[in-house]
């Protein structure tokens, strides 16, 4: 199966993943391969839909920037990607916007992928995305179940926050959200002290030299959760297998 390579998934800070922060890819285009690329991107043909719109990053106002996947047959992209580019110079890899150029920004004739399972292949924009210094540092994070979720409020105890965001088992970590700012707690005794981030934009990133494995993570598995399972295969099912193989694997 040729799979298609993804553009443009970002960090969600209310589910906090390694998936890139664009405010971290941001820098001047030239105008000339702007405009092919943002025709090219407008020019893809529509691959899925989803119930629930996504939202600009940059909260510039727009609060619906589509709900739409869109391809060329080898790349697949949100409908929001280009107000991305033309509003807030995000930046995209070389690769695409030479061949957006080298195509005057209309692209070839192609025949339409099933949206099947696995279909999305997103190791090359984690990988070039982490070479950026996009990639919050996340790795071994998790978003809490509801269970998982109970036990961290009952360890944290008389502390106060908003929100726990996310975890990590092996090192009993967890994010919290208070009041604004983040803070790295380790819920253990002995533990490490509390670190404070005024925001994601002074969390650690990523190192860049990841392998596409280590690098995909939560944010493959986020990525998965927008495609189709395999029938009769429950999305539990699916990523309890799939951690369990991630665990082979260390
Ligand atoms: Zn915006």
């Amino acid at each position: 199966m040729q799979r298609l390579e993804v553009l443009g998934h970002w960090f969600n800070p209310d589910a906090p993943t390694t998936l890139p922060r664009p405010q971290a890819l941001v820098s001047a285009w030239d105008p000339r391969r702007r405009a092919a690329v943002l025709d090219y991107l407008r020019a893809g043909r529509e691959l899925e839909r989803y119930p629930e719109p996504s939202f600009c990053r940059f909260d510039c106002g727009i609060a619906h920037t589509g709900a739409g996947d869109y391809t060329d047959g080898r790349w697949v992209w949100p409908e929001g990607l280009p107000h991305y580019v033309e509003s807030h110079d995000v930046q995209l890899p070389e690769p695409f916007i030479a061949h957006a150029v080298a195509c005057n920004g209309a692209p070839p004739r192609f025949r339409m992928p099933k949206a099947v399972f696995g279909l999305y292949d997103m190791a090359p924009w984690l990988m070039w995305s982490r070479a950026q210094g996009a990639c919050p540092d996340l790795d071994g994070f998790d978003l809490p179940d509801p269970e998982v979720r109970d036990r961290i409020r009952a360890d944290l105890g008389a502390l106060i926050y908003d929100e726990i965001l996310v975890c990590r088992g092996s090192t009993r970590e967890v994010v919290l959200l208070v009041r604004g700012a983040l803070e790295l707690h380790q819920v253990k005794t002995g533990g490490r002290a509390p670190q404070r981030f005024d925001g994601w934009e002074e969390w650690p990133v990523a190192e860049g030299e990841a392998n596409a494995g280590s690098a995909g993570g939560m944010a493959a598995l986020q990525a998965l959760k927008k495609q189709k399972p395999k029938p009769g295969m429950s999305f539990e099912e699916f990523f309890e297998q799939r951690r369990e193989r991630a665990d082979e694997h260390e």
